[in-house]
């Protein structure tokens, strides 16, 4: 008998010796904080995206309250404001407006799981002051459409980007035209580090607020005054009651070594999609599947390769019984207490999150092992 496997959804793969190369760097100057590989790793993710700011935070969650609560105090906005945001999505994105005091409105999701633009336009009201648009599993979605409505209504455009790192939209990194685009480097995330993440806002001086706000409000950061020859340590001032956002130089050094790495990373976990769609052609010709929508113009960043199925706890379990264990991304948010104002609104998001069930996707996955993922799928959906 066949040994029983076992597929993760997920599994980072680093490069070693990189890494630790860069690391090693910081043990032996003895700087393991904020400056020095975190501003070399803003540097290279400018140039890599072409975004004119780059902030290095401890997480994307910290990149996304730090947004929103910058955004509302610029812009004046008060507790009233409304930012329009999706419900299939992890819940920092939302949690994240809530936390700056302000009300999420939630709109719809189209077949590309991402928030569909003709919802977006009916939930507008004098009120509506953004859109927070996540790019779903790497898929930018209809995010030309959300664009211009941002425009034509004046809306701020929040980038979610967690799972988009080296997506593009007609060739080039996706999200130049938003307000500010926040990625994460989380554990499980294209560009794994350990928690990190990357808030890069369009306006030089909200970059500027952000670094100061993300370490207690505090005016100039310890790398700095360290290089002035450690004098005068005390002689800062305090801006603003902040919060401890920051990266480090060991979450960087990862990154530094990772991003090297991401294209051809990505460029693997496309060809895993593909992979999976040849062998799933029949049933999703069938009808037995269906696979979300990617637009032309985009390359996703394959952070998920996401199906949809009648009964997906059914073949959950199924999967699970043969050493695969897929995940669900997301349950609609309107599920949980905080959300559940809003409970019933967005009706295709909710079937998608019944639905929908992410497939093992990562670097050490090979054309086996997605062969012997969809000959358990075959047999369980008839
Ligand atoms: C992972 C994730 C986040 C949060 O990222 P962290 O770096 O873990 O804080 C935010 N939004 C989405 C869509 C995510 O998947």
């Amino acid at each position: 008998m066949e040994k029983q496997r076992n597929i993760q959804l997920f599994k980072a793969k680093y490069d070693i010796e990189a890494c630790l190369k860069e690391i090693r760097e910081c043990l032996e100057i003895g700087w393991t904080g904020i400056g020095f590989k975190t501003v070399e790793f803003e540097n290279k993710w400018k140039e890599y995206t072409g975004y004119s700011n780059a902030f290095f935070t401890n997480s994307a969650t910290a990149g996304l309250y730090l947004s929103l609560d910058i955004l509302k105090e610029e812009n004046g906005w008060d507790e009233h404001c409304e930012v329009i945001t999706t419900p299939i999505t992890f819940v920092s994105t939302n949690h994240a407006i809530l936390k700056a005091g302000l009300c999420p409105v939630f709109a719809d999701v189209d077949d590309t799981l991402c928030l569909n633009p003709d919802e977006v336009v009916k939930k507008i009201t004098p009120a509506t002051k953004a859109v927070m648009y996540v790019g779903m599993g790497g898929n930018a979605g209809h995010i030309d459409k959300i664009i211009n409505i941002c425009r034509d209504h004046n809306l701020k455009l929040i980038l979610d980007a967690a799972h988009m790192s080296g997506t593009r939209w007609n060739q080039k990194i996706v999200g130049r035209e938003a307000d500010v685009i926040i990625n994460s480097f989380q554990a499980v995330k294209n560009l794994p580090t350990g928690d990190s993440g990357m808030l890069c806002f369009q306006n030089d001086e909200y970059d500027k607020i952000a670094r100061k706000k993300a370490w207690l409000g505090i005016n100039k950061d310890t790398y700095l005054r360290s290089s002035d020859g450690g004098n005068y340590k005390w002689k800062y001032d305090v801006e603003y009651v902040g919060d401890k956002y920051h990266g480090n130089s060991i979450m960087a050094s990862l990154a530094i070594a990772q991003l090297k790495h991401l294209d051809d990373d990505n460029e693997y976990r496309r060809k895993l999609a593909s992979w999976y769609e040849e062998q799933l052609v029949r049933l999703v010709k069938e009808g037995g599947i269906r696979l979300i929508h990617i637009p032309n113009e985009c390359i996703s960043s394959r952070h998920l390769f996401q199906i949809v199925v009648d009964k997906r706890d059914e073949l959950v379990d199924e999967l699970n019984e043969n050493g695969i264990y897929p995940g669900v991304h997301y349950v609609d948010n309107t599920e949980y207490k905080m959300y559940s104002y809003a409970k019933g609104t967005c009706p295709v998001a909710h079937y998608y999150s019944e639905h929908l069930v992410s497939l093992p996707m990562h670097l050490d996955l090979n054309r086996d092992d997605v062969e012997y993922i969809c000959e358990i799928i075959r047999g369980a959906i008839v």
